[in-house]
């Protein structure tokens, strides 16, 4: 069975006997497809200790030799993208398509920080006082933490690495335990492209390995993407410990249906957003408020929509993979369950699937559940899976009022075909990433991406001009160069003149 240790100094590390390790499943099947090691505090030491000499080195590095390896890099990863797919839906279940495709948005990002020269250009002003000239410039923070989540094995690790390299840092990346090859390819790629060895350190584990890496004294900074309660601990460790941290957490993403809508475009994208990669995306919608009499007409054309989805192995076409573990699957069926009893009708019901692979994957249908109230479990909580909660508003102002008081603020969408209308949502939606007729709205590469409220902590969101802020800190240098010994002894706090 394939056996993943660590990736340090520029190669995998030979297997260790001691250490502990996890089963790596293919959700298809339900069985082994390999094992990883799970780093322990010594070993992450070990990692952090190679990036940190290797960043000596590489912090110095011209712009123009990290924008050969950035394009280098650029082209082994379409070059390699259908591999790397191959090993994304093994692990983690989705579509091959859509494993594609993510690698794709990924591309985007290093396709950003290929332009590191214009990125990280300073600012100069001349003559700030008599004699004065004043210039910012922009440096690597030095060894930089990344923790990734299992439902984006690629494009997760490709928003944060690509510039954290490109700005000079060393990068200790730290990828879900339940998907780790699709990082560790990557990893071998870089090198290939020509990353100095510990530029890239990729360390796999779980809880001790993402602690260790915190508390390290030589990582500057944490990027991490997952779920609310582990972001907000991960916020929280690394904020005592005077570290700079962005910490993107989950999210329940609501798509708007305003009576006006055109109610086909409204329902075929609902369902795209709500069972693509059988809902376990960031960005998924899993809740649909339809408002007023628009409300039996969406509900219909979306029922008759899911019930054309096609669940099963992500290698044989099909729209739906598995979910990513048994008991996460059996967690997505009790939601429904408790839905149900609440009162929520089971228009479509996922429970009941025949799917298109080894009966022991982890399978759920698309399940379409409405008249769902806040009050519900199935609403409260995030489900991440392919079920759409469809909540009935008399008004707009109702339809915003709820979306609004989600303790999430990652997506949200209006359909309409009402400008004003749209214009207002626009305006008072809190949340991140606004979609208008677009049901999954997140930022192309040169923009941010981030959401609000329990969606992200820290004050930076993933890629683009924040990434790149994020990954770097500021320098103002005052400067003057005076002809002769002019200035004598002034013992006043200086001010321009
Ligand atoms: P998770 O929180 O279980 O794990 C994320 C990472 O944290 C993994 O690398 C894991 O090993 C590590 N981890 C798990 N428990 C930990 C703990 N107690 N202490 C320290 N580290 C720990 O998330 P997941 O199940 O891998 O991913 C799904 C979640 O991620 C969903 O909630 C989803 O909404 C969220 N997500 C958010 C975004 C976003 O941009 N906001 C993007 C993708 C996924």
């Amino acid at each position: 069975m394939n056996r993943l240790t660590q990736w340090v100094d520029g190669a995998a590390t030979a297997p260790d006997p001691d250490a502990a390790v996890r089963d790596v499943l293919d959700p298809a099947t339900g069985g082994a497809i390999g094992q990883v090691e799970l780093a322990d505090a010594q070993t992450v030491d070990r990692a952090v200790t190679s990036a940190h000499d290797a960043w000596r080195q590489w912090r110095t590095a011209s712009l123009a030799t990290r924008t050969r390896v950035l394009f280098s890099f650029r082209n082994l990863l379409l070059e390699h993208r259908d591999e790397i797919a191959g090993l994304i839906t093994a692990e983690n279940g989705k579509e091959l398509s859509d494993a594609k495709a993510e690698i794709t948005r990924g591309l985007d990002v290093v396709e950003l920080a290929c332009g590191i020269g214009s990125l990280l250009k300073g600012e100069r002003s001349l003559s700030v006082s008599t004699g004065v000239d004043v210039s910012s410039v922009h440096q690597p923070l030095g060894v930089v933490g990344v923790i990734s989540p299992f439902n984006f094995p690629a494009m997760v690790p490709l928003w944060f690495v690509p510039i954290a390299i490109a700005c000079g840092n060393a990068v200790v990346l730290k990828p879900s335990e339940k998907v780790p090859a699709a990082s560790m390819r990557m990893a071998e790629l870089w090198q290939q492209a020509g990353l100095p060895d510990g530029a890239l350190t990729v360390v796999n584990g779980e809880q001790e390995a993402v602690e260790a890496l915190i508390d390290h004294d030589d990582v500057a900074s944490i990027s991490f993407v997952g779920s609310t309660p582990v972001a907000r601990a991960v916020y929280a460790r690394a904020a005592v410990r005077g570290k700079r941290v962005q910490a993107l957490g989950g999210a329940k993403n609501h798509l708007v249906v305003l009576p006006d809508a055109d109610v086909d475009l409204a329902a075929d994208a609902a369902v795209s957003a709500a069972f693509g990669a059988a809902g376990q995306r960031c960005m998924a919608i899993s809740v649909a408020v339809a408002v007023g009499e628009v409300g039996d007409r969406f509900v219909e054309a979306v029922a008759q929509r899911a019930r054309s989805l096609r669940v099963g192995d992500g290698r044989r076409g099909n729209d739906l993979g598995p979910l990513i573990t048994r008991e996460h699957r059996d967690r997505v069926a009790s939601l429904v369950e408790a839905g149900v009893a609440a009162g929520a009708r089971a228009v479509v019901d996922g429970r009941e699937v025949n799917p298109d692979g080894d009966p022991d994957g982890f399978w759920f249908g698309p399940t379409v559940l409405d008249h769902v109230e806040p009050a519900m479990s199935a609403y409260a909580e995030e489900i991440f899976g392919p079920v759409l909660c469809v909540v009935r508003a008399e008004t707009a102002q109702q339809a915003l009022d709820l979306v609004n008081a989600s303790p999430y603020g990652n997506g949200a969408a209006v359909f309409t075909r009402d400008g004003s209308a749209a214009a207002a949502f626009e305006r008072t939606v809190e949340a991140g990433m606004v979609g208008v007729n677009v049901p999954i709205p997140v930022p192309v590469a040169p923009y941010s991406f981030g959401g609000w409220k329990d969606s992200l902590f820290g004050d930076s969101r993933a890629y683009g001009a924040e990434g790149v802020r994020f990954f770097t800190r500021s320098k103002v240098v005052t400067s003057r160069w005076p002809t002769s010994h002019d200035a004598g002894l002034e013992l006043g706090f200086p001010q321009a003149d």
